[in-house]
């Protein structure tokens, strides 16, 4: 028998363990660790609540975890509960797939100030991640600015953009949906260095911007390069980009406008004691396609700024980083003798929740062919986890008690919501009725 640790139970961690479990069939056994006491990571923390489509692909995630080779150990740090160094012992194989949800940094002046937040933060506070659930963001102001030209910053502004009844059959967690529905925001800046052609935005998530009940977006006609010039893009971005044309359009006007700011770098935040305006540079395209400032700035009003510039893999000690990708420095996926990674934790934050399906079944087949069969000498595997847990008076979540979570967060579900998410360790650990710390 081999033994299989996956360490994170997002898209990544799940299609790695779907991929283990088929390469080996019933000659494995794969625990899927996870630091929360609830499975699925950027599904459940970072998908938007309002794309409950999206989110579905969880009912896949449940099979792999009901077909008796995969088991789910949910409330585990790895790196307080138990050592990268203790699971090598006990596995043939640690798969990292922690994500990458530390957000990247602006590196300009005022960042700091209180208004201004990262995506990973407000993104989490929607979403009910407990250490972002507090976050409060300042949403008292006329005007924000979100930073950044992909699919992040299109949540987030659409986010920010919604209506209460536009919420109705998402799973926002009730704190944020009140904070929303009470916010003073009228106008929300997109603010992107490059311009049209240059966005990371895809059509579909673009195009919602058009619909949505109580905002209008607009686009400045002046930043649209000639028409023509989108022959030659690739067909995905050239869709894309003909919302943007639309947008630029005259439309009826609504209370809330989301103003698209291209070629616009920011270079600093400022404000008295809180941000009030973010200074850009005006930039230019040079020939390769990157921004130049033009040495021209000036001020966009927004007490509230949230940056979706990217994001990077926390670090695990003793585990090569790399600093340049922010992720783990890994060759196709493996680290070093009996640790591998997987999704954005080994190719940097990129890619749609599908993107990780053909990666992770890349790195098993890599395992696959590395570990061939059992050699005889038998690691402890989960057995083992489980002594030392117990030992250390830590009490993992298992799959069933995600069940009975998930069945309380449904049983408490407003009326037009699937679930009223539980937000904190302590209200799931009581849902478990296990003793509190
Ligand atoms: P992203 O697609 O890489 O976009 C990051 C944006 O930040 C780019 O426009 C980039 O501009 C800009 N940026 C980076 N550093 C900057 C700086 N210092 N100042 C100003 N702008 C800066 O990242 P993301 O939006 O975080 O999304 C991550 C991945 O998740 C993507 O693959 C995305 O498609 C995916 N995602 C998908 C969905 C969905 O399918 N519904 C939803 C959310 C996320 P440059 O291009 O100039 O570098």
């Amino acid at each position: 028998m081999r033994h299989f640790a996956v360490i994170g139970s997002g898209p990544a961690g799940f299609y790695t363990a779907e991929a283990l479990a088929k390469a080996y069939g019933d000659a494995a056994k794969i625990d899927i660790i996870d630091k929360l006491p609830v499975p699925y990571g950027l599904i459940r923390f970072g998908v938007a609540p309002d794309h409950q489509s999206i989110k579905a692909v969880s009912r896949r995630y449940d099979k792999v975890a009901e077909g008796g080779t995969v088991r789910f150990l949910g409330n585990v740090a790895v790196g307080e509960a138990v050592s990268i160094e203790e699971l090598k012992q006990l596995y043939d194989g640690v798969i990292l797939a922690t994500g990458a949800p530390n957000d990247r940094k602006l590196g300009i002046t005022g960042e700091d100030l209180p208004g201004v937040v990262g995506s990973a933060a407000f993104v989490g506070w929607y979403n009910g991640h407990p250490e972002f659930a507090g976050l409060d963001p300042l949403l008292d102001g006329a005007a924000a600015a979100v930073i950044g030209n992909g699919n992040v910053a299109l949540d987030v502004a659409r986010i920010l953009a919604k209506t209460r009844a536009e919420f109705a059959g998402s799973d926002i967690v009730a704190h944020a949906l009140d904070s929303l529905d009470a916010s003073a925001i009228r106008t929300i800046t997109i603010v992107g260095r490059r311009g049209p052609h240059q966005i990371a935005m895809t059509a579909k998530e673009l195009g919602e911007l058009g619909h949505l009940d109580g905002t209008v977006p607009h686009v400045d006609p002046a930043d649209l390069p000639v028409a023509e010039a989108d022959g030659a893009l690739d067909p995905g971005t050239r869709k894309s980009v003909a919302h943007l044309r639309d947008f630029a359009q005259p439309h009826a006007d609504k209370p809330k406008h989301i103003e698209f700011d291209f070629f616009a770098r920011p270079v600093a935040i400022e404000g008295e004691g809180r941000a009030e305006r973010l200074i850009v540079e005006r930039t230019a395209l040079d020939a390769a396609g990157q921004s130049i400032g033009t040495g021209e700035t000036y001020a966009i009003p927004a007490s509230l700024i949230v940056s979706c510039i990217g994001y990077h893999t926390p670090r695990i000690d003793g585990v090569p980083y790399d600093e340049r990708g922010g992720k783990f420095a890994n060759d196709g996926g493996v680290i070093g003798d009996g640790l591998y990674c997987v999704g954005w934790a080994r190719r940097g934050p990129s890619g749609t929740i599908g993107t990780n399906r053909p990666d992770g079944y890349e790195v098993a087949e890599c395992i696959a062919a590395l570990l061939p069969a059992s050699d005889g000498n038998e690691k402890r595997g989960g057995e083992g986890l489980d002594t030392l847990l117990t030992a250390r008076m830590v009490r993992a979540t298992s799959f069933d008690d995600w069940r009975t979570i998930e069945a309380a967060e449904t049983a408490a579900a407003r009326p037009d919501a699937p679930r009223e998410k539980i937000v904190y360790h302590a209200d799931w650990l009581a849902v478990l009725g296990h003793p509190q710390p």
